[in-house]
């Protein structure tokens, strides 16, 4: 590979980590170095500053704006990636492993999740085994859904396989879980159809280390007894994300991008 490739010659098409805006990384170097004239970097800033409790607030504002979140919704910033919530969500959404939860397999990702979801819940398949590999989505007549199911959950769109949904499939009153990481702001979704939405943020808004999860508030404060803390909603929205140490930088990162897609005529825009 060539050391002296400019970044304006280079057309970086990784899913993820991906390409970020030139504007947005301008604007982040000049504040690795001091922080809005505060003598020192925003990787450096204190968490409890009332400029990093600015910075929080205002990114799940723009969150909320963009994407027009009910106000019966909370968001929310965890870590452990898209892979943590494989866990995160069976724990704080259903009782025991004696429940079942519904996942709709369409790639790799949700194949993942529902792997992760096996030592939680008891995972039923929506869909038949795609033995020709996974080119579609079946038509709900052939949906196998389990009535009174904890959850159905289902990934908007496969990164890998390329699969992406239309739009959030009906399950009537099921609590409905997107993880929706690879489409995220690349077009409007309907909040209020889900239970949860979550999205890592290096795919489409920032940079790996803080992930948006998008919770309807009633189904806070339900989790098992043995959730461990930083994956308990209910702790971290009580918290205002800041429960323990935040990644400071991906959430500054991801506050950058929200705003530069807010300036693009946000997620319709895109
Ligand atoms: C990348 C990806 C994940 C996993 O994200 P990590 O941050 O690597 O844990 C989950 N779901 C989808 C759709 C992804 O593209």
């Amino acid at each position: 590979m060539s050391l002296t490739r400019k970044r304006e010659n280079t057309i970086n098409f990784s899913p993820g980590p991906a390409a970020l805006p030139d504007e947005v990384v301008r604007e982040a170097r000049e504040n690795v170095m001091n922080y809005k004239g505060l003598g020192l970097g925003v990787m450096e800033l204190s968490h409890r500053s009332p400029e990093y409790t600015a910075l929080n607030l205002q990114t799940q504002d723009l969150l909320r704006s963009l994407l027009h979140i009910p106000s019966n919704y909370q968001v929310l910033f965890q870590q452990g990636g898209g892979t943590a919530q494989f866990a995160a969500i069976p724990l704080n959404l259903t009782p025991s492993e004696d429940t079942t939860a519904d996942y709709f397999i369409t790639g790799m990702w949700s194949q993942k999740a529902a792997k992760e979801g096996e030592k939680f819940v008891k995972v039923n398949h929506v869909l038949s085994k795609a033995d020709g590999g996974y080119m579609t989505i079946p038509e709900q007549s052939q949906w196998n859904l389990t009535p009174g199911a904890g959850f159905v959950y289902y990934c908007a769109n496969e990164t890998v396989h390329g699969v992406e949904f239309p739009e959030p499939p009906d399950v009537g009153s099921v609590p409905l879980v997107c993880d929706a990481s690879s489409n995220f702001l690349t077009r409007p979704i309907d909040i209020a159809k889900h239970a949860v939405v979550y999205a890592g943020a290096q795919k489409n808004v920032g940079c790996a280390g803080v992930t948006v999860v998008i919770v309807r508030e009633d189904l806070l404060g339900k989790c098992r007894p043995y959730t461990p803390v930083v994956l308990d909603y209910a702790v971290t929205a009580k918290a205002k994300s800041v429960y323990n140490t935040p990644p400071v930088w991906s959430v500054y990162i991801l506050n950058l991008v929200l705003k530069w897609i807010q300036k693009h005529g946000g997620v319709e825009g895109i």
